[in-house]
This record gives C-alpha cells, sequence and structure tokens, in this order.
C-alpha cells in the first residue's frame, strides 16, 4: 500500500462506547469483537458496515449501521425511471442522482448503450452523484462483474432488471471497491416485493457478511 493511500485510512480497535466523530479523509477499519467493520462519512451516507464476522476475544462488539443523512428518496422516483427506461428498448441505460439544496434530480447522461452494457459522457455533477442506477433491459437485476469494477465510489449503486414486464431492484452501498447490499428500503420510500405498492421486486436477500464479491449475485 503506498503511503499516501495509507494516509487516507484510519485502523482503530474499538474499546467501547460511542464512536468518536468520523475522522478518516476516506475510511476507517475498526476491529471488533464481532468481526471487521469498515466505517465511512459523507455529506449524504454514513456508513459502519459490518465487512467480516468473528469472534476476537475480549473486545466489545459494535452493530453494523448504513443510511442516508438527509432521509431517504421517494419511491416513486423509481418507477418514473422504469418508465424512461423502458423506452429503450433492449438497451442498457444509466441515470444518476445527485441532491443539492434538498432537491432530488435525476441525470441522464448523453451515453452509448447496447443490450450488454452502457458508456456515458458529458456527466454534469457526475462526481457528486449519490446514486448510480443503470437498467439490465429484460435481465434480472444483479451486479455483474463488470458493475463490480466500475463501481468504485462512495455512494449507492442500482440495477433495475427486467424493467419492460416485472421490475427488479438490486441495491447496494459501494465504499471505494467495497460493496454491500442493502434492501431497496434502506434509500427508498414505499414498499417492495411482489405486491409492493411500487410494483418493483426487492431482490435483496439476507446473507452471510462477505462482500469483497458479488459474484454469487449472479447466479
Ligand atoms: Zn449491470
Amino acid at each position: 500500500m503506498s503511503s499516501i493511500f495509507g494516509r487516507q485510512i484510519h485502523h482503530t480497535v474499538y474499546q467501547g462506547g460511542p464512536l468518536p466523530p468520523f475522522g478518516a479523509p476516506a475510511y476507517e477499519y475498526l476491529l471488533a469483537g464481532n468481526g471487521l467493520f469498515l466505517r465511512a462519512e459523507s455529506e449524504h451516507i454514513a456508513a459502519l458496515c459490518h465487512i467480516q464476522k468473528f469472534e476476537v476475544r475480549g473486545l466489545p462488539a459494535l452493530a453494523q449501521e448504513i443510511r442516508p443523512k438527509h432521509g431517504r428518496i421517494k419511491g416513486e422516483l423509481l418507477w418514473q425511471i422504469r418508465k424512461d427506461m423502458a423506452t429503450y428498448h433492449n438497451r442498457e441505460m444509466m441515470y444518476y442522482v445527485t441532491l443539492a439544496g434538498g432537491r432530488v434530480r435525476v441525470h441522464r447522461p448523453r451515453q452509448v448503450g447496447t443490450g450488454a452494457s452502457v458508456h456515458y459522457e458529458d456527466a454534469i455533477d457526475y462526481g457528486r452523484a449519490i446514486l448510480d442506477l443503470h437498467s439490465h433491459a429484460s435481465m434480472k437485476a444483479f451486479f455483474s462483474a463488470t458493475d463490480d469494477a466500475d463501481e468504485q465510489g462512495f455512494r449507492w449503486y442500482g440495477v433495475i432488471g427486467r424493467v419492460y414486464d416485472r421490475p427488479e431492484i438490486a441495491l447496494r452501498l459501494g465504499v471505494y471497491g467495497y460493496h454491500l447490499r442493502v434492501p431497496a428500503a434502506t434509500l427508498f420510500t414505499g414498499t417492495f416485493g411482489t405486491h409492493g405498492t411500487l410494483g418493483i421486486h426487492d431482490t435483496f436477500y439476507p446473507r452471510p457478511a462477505h462482500f469483497m464479491n458479488d459474484q454469487d449475485d449472479e447466479e
């Protein structure tokens, strides 16, 4: 590890009590009695992620906590984005969402999408996006190896699949290359599931803690 990158990361042995305010330039590893945690915080996201579960005798445990600091986004927005995605038949489309002054904006950058991939350009404010969302056209919602490689920022990442007939969403938090699957309701209001009010099925399922690779998403 380079010394420059090393300074961006803090390493802490958790000794109990409330955590002090987040102070690492990038992120912080915390060793606790129940395993390894990754902590990161931005203007919009506070995350304490349980990335590896194991027992460390003599240390107190921590609990995972992941939340959008400015509250959740209206679930209806997902339905609007899905509708827009559906107008591009058999094309994967990419969108991103920014939040400024309490105002949520959806951006659809100029892009060249095919059935299998999407490239984009002219992405105004992309660096400030809180959420990246792309479609898988008629395919299921899952994170591919390409998505894993591309999604290296600290923000939410979502995929909407089966766009035309039975829309479903997969959502995760990315923390500089770590990926943690979360229920869609972590970020969006509304009810998800087969008969949910949004009509969008949440592909989240509880799983053992490991999210270095999401390969088993691909089934
Ligand atoms: Zn994808």
